[in-house]
């Protein structure tokens, strides 16, 4: 038996048929190390991302523990919230618990999500009929609370996933009257992408005697990923992201900005310049938001504009490039955004405009990475000297030609683009496919489907290759 192997947990057989099920074949490093410590009862501080295999390494062995008070009745008194999961947002919490309710499947235990933005009265039918692991955003749960919806009195665990984030975004508050609520005897996990100085305190109230477990190491960035800096003024960063999508040839590619605002802008901007552009960011509703996903997955948009938290956790996990439209506020931001590409050995293009104002969030950024970092000028197209061509520019040009000859549909990323006249090639109408990989980690492979699609999010009609969850 090898040593990550899950037969080594002694996990109950529902459990461990539904693992089985999953297609895992071993444990990824932070369930190796997480696992054992939260079926001994221990407290945990956990600095992990979302990707690492987080969420089976707190849900089995909550699910493992609660097995004792598993039973079939319907009567909701049988079924109090045992175990409380939040997550600083709808897509994430949505996620963990569509994750949770497949571990979950072959055992009596129930589960729920509550999150804003959708219909009170659904979630309040799912609480009231009794549910043992309740995942959920602060502020809707607060509601429910407050509507006597859902009783704490019993919660034996509490998960903070994405701790740092749900600080960023301002949910201390809301976070310690949750927490004022539960009973003082309980297990509390904290998880978190970093151990910033508020992070610890928030620990420190809250977490008795924790065991500290770090998997990843934030500062670090995959080697595979083509690492960009070009310096353009703030006018110019529009056409510095046409001029490059088009140079280059992306399929499609996240573009991070600081903030909400500048997002909806931006993503209507590219959009009447001839990009298919959606944005995802906290203004817009619910239903939106999942619907931008969802067209980005489908590849019938090629670029996705998005905040850090807006875009943090979600299960896209490999687009060929990120644009760094502003040059994030948090270092480690940085290391999250072109996280995004490169992935598993496949090759990735990370391109950080940066603007003369940016000065001190480079200096920060070159803190994080050790590394002096170069910043090049970018070469306009329409500066290019006529009669003399190098070879980066021919390259360029001779991939524009052929695009010419095959008639190829993505021709409005030109600002020169021809109306399409020619009849459209198929081929090029499908989604980005990803190159082969064979680098893939092992316990990365055979994920089931069924952990793609939430119950939530309406199922796809096809999802681009790019986003299977390899
Ligand atoms: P998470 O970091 O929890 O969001 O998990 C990321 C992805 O990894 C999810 O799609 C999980 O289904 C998958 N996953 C979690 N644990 C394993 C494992 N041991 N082997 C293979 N895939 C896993």
């Amino acid at each position: 038996m090898s040593d990550s192997a899950f037969s080594k947990l002694s996990l109950a057989e529902p459990l461990a048929r539904a693992v089985a099920e999953m297609g895992y074949e071993s444990m990824t490093p932070i369930q190796e190390q997480a696992i054992p410590v939260v079926l001994a009862g221990r407290d945990v501080m956990g600095a992990a991302q979302t990707g690492t295999g987080k969420t089976a390494a707190f849900s089995l062995p909550l699910l493992q523990r609660l097995l004792k008070h598993e039973n079939a009745s319907t009567s909701p008194a049988r079924h109090p919230v045992r175990a409380l999961v939040l997550l600083p947002t709808r897509e994430l919490a949505d996620q963990v618990a569509q994750q949770v309710k497949l571990y979950a499947k072959h055992t009596n235990l129930r589960s729920a999500v509550v999150f804003g933005g959708m219909d009170m009265k659904p979630q309040t039918a799912e609480l009231k009929r009794g549910v043992e692991v309740l995942v959920a955003t602060p502020g809707r749960l607060l509601d429910h609370i407050e509507a006597k919806n859902a009783v704490l009195n019993q919660v034996e665990y509490v998960v903070l996933d994405e701790a740092d984030r749900m600080l960023d975004i301002g949910f201390l508050p809301d976070l310690q009257r949750i927490l004022s609520y539960l009973p003082k005897q309980r297990t509390t996990l904290l998880f978190s992408a970093t151990f910033s100085p508020e992070i610890k305190r928030l620990a420190s109230s809250y977490l008795q005697d924790p065991v500290t477990i770090e998997v990843s190491r934030p500062n670090t960035t995959a080697s595979t990923v083509e690492q960009h800096f070009y310096s353009v003024p703030d006018d110019d960063k529009r056409r510095a992201v046409r001029q490059i999508v088009r140079q280059r040839g992306i399929t499609q590619a996240f573009v991070f900005v600081n903030s909400k605002l500048g997002c909806a802008r931006l993503a209507r901007s590219l959009e009447r310049e001839g990009l298919k552009t959606t944005a995802l960011h906290g203004d817009k509703s619910q239903d939106e938001r999942l619907k931008a996903l969802d067209a980005f997955k489908k590849g019938e948009v090629d670029l996705l504009v998005a905040t850090d938290v807006a875009a943090r956790g979600l299960d896209i996990k490999d687009v060929p490039a990120v644009f760094n439209f502003d040059v994030p506020f948090n270092a480690e931001d940085y290391v999250h955004r072109i996280g995004r590409t490169g992935r598993a050995g496949a090759s990735g293009l990370a391109v950080t405009l940066v603007s003369p104002s940016d000065t001190r969030l480079m200096a920060d950024l070159e803190k994080l990475l050790k590394r002096k970092i170069e910043i090049e000028a970018i070469e306009w197209d329409d500066e290019r000297p006529r009669g003399r061509i190098n070879d980066g520019r021919r390259a360029w040009r001779e991939e524009d030609e052929r695009r010419d000859e095959r008639r190829e549909p993505r021709q409005d990323f030109r600002r020169d683009a021809r109306p399409p006249s020619a009849p459209k090639d198929p081929f090029f109408e499908q989604p980005y496919e990803p190159p082969a990989r064979e680098e893939a980690p092992a316990w990365e492979a055979n994920k089931p489907a069924s952990t793609r699609v939430s119950a939530n999010i309406k199922p796809k009609r096809k999802v681009a290759a790019l986003f299977k969850s390899e």
